[in-house]
């Protein structure tokens, strides 16, 4: 075993372990293009969901989680991270997301935890609105949402920004996050969290990026003021903030293609971020140690100054 004493400050095999500039690899991703959603399973390099490293210690024993976007990149690392702390976790995803899908929930399952699948779109205003009633109706209650599902799709000029793009992007990432949370709450009980993955784009929009960056903005406003309203109920509301992290987001539009090589070159880290690294936030927020804490932001950026 190695404590204190025993690590010389000059071991540099023992110092990278821990220095966050090398512990993930960094990435120059090919140019490479899927259509809308895009799958882990096609992603070059693969995204890192924490399946050989995330270790849990049962912060979340016996919760019962509803993940969006749960297939794929951040809400996988979620999922994966959540069950090997306890919780049974239902995943809700595109149906064209299935092959990713089957691969987390088949972990989730692997730590003897309940996996449920709830595939559907969430323009479809029917299904959004039955999410939260069938993942409690599945797992015999709810009482941690992580809304985390999204829509990117970079555009150069405002002018080629179609109504209807503007329209999706808005129902995917804010309208369904009212809805699905709405709808939640008749099984959230006191104890219960709420999180919300908006994003660095918030406050520091990038010119290709208008109405997912004003979505993102939204996700902000709506998270402190619903943290306000909920917090005397014992329902505590907070949201993660990413940076440049590396997931199917990216090459389904989600960046112009020429800038993938250099993704997330240009945070004081130099690298872009793995899903894994976002899995901790998720379950600080989702477990009780975090009961003073509502309202809030988590920022895990590289390193980019936030508001
Ligand atoms: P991802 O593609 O792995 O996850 C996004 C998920 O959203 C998809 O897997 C899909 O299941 C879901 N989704 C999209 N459109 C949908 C629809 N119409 N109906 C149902 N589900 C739909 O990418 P990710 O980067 O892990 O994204 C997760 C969240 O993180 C998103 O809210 C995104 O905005 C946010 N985010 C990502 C980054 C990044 O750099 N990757 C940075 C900041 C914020
Ligand atoms: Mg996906």
């Amino acid at each position: 075993m190695t404590t204190p004493e025993h690590t010389s400050p000059h071991d540099e095999t023992q110092m990278a372990l821990d220095n966050p500039v090398t512990r993930y690899p960094k990435i120059e991703p090919p140019k490479q293009d899927q259509p809308e959603p895009g799958l882990d399973a096609k992603l070059e390099p693969r995204a890192d969901h924490g399946e050989d490293s995330y270790q849990g210690t049962g912060r979340l024993k016996g919760r019962k989680a509803l993940i969006t976007g749960g297939d794929s990149g951040i809400g996988a690392a979620v999922a994966i991270a959540f069950a090997r702390e306890g919780a049974d976790v239902a995943i809700a995803y595109l149906p064209a997301e299935e092959e990713d899908a089957r691969k987390i929930l088949r972990a989730i399952e692997a730590e003897g935890r309940q996996a449920v699948a709830l595939p559907g779109d969430l323009l479809e205003v029917e299904y959004r609105n039955a999410l939260a009633d069938e993942a409690a109706r599945q797992l015999g209650g709810l009482d941690i949402l992580v809304n985390n599902a999204g829509k990117q799709i970079a555009i150069e000029r405002l002018e080629d920004l179609s109504d209807q793009q503007v329209i999706e992007t808005f129902q995917v990432n804010i309208l369904a996050m009212f809805a699905i949370t709405r709808a939640a709450l008749k099984h959230l009980p006191q104890g219960a969290s709420i999180i919300n993955t908006t994003s660095v784009q918030a406050y520091e929009p990038s010119p290709t990026l208008l109405d997912y960056a004003s979505t993102k903005a939204a996700i902000n406003a709506f998270t402190k003021g619903l943290a306000v309203q909920l917090a005397p109920r014992g329902i505590r509301v907070n949201a993660v903030a990413p940076g440049p992290i590396w997931t199917p987001l990216q090459v389904s539009d989600g960046q112009p293609k020429e800038k993938l090589p250099k993704f997330g070159h240009n945070v004081p880290l130099g690298r872009a971020g793995q899903p894994v690294e976002l899995a901790p936030a998720y379950v600080f927020l989702a477990s009780a140690e975090s009961s003073y804490v509502i309202g809030e932001t988590l920022n895990v950026n590289g390193g980019k100054a936030t508001p």
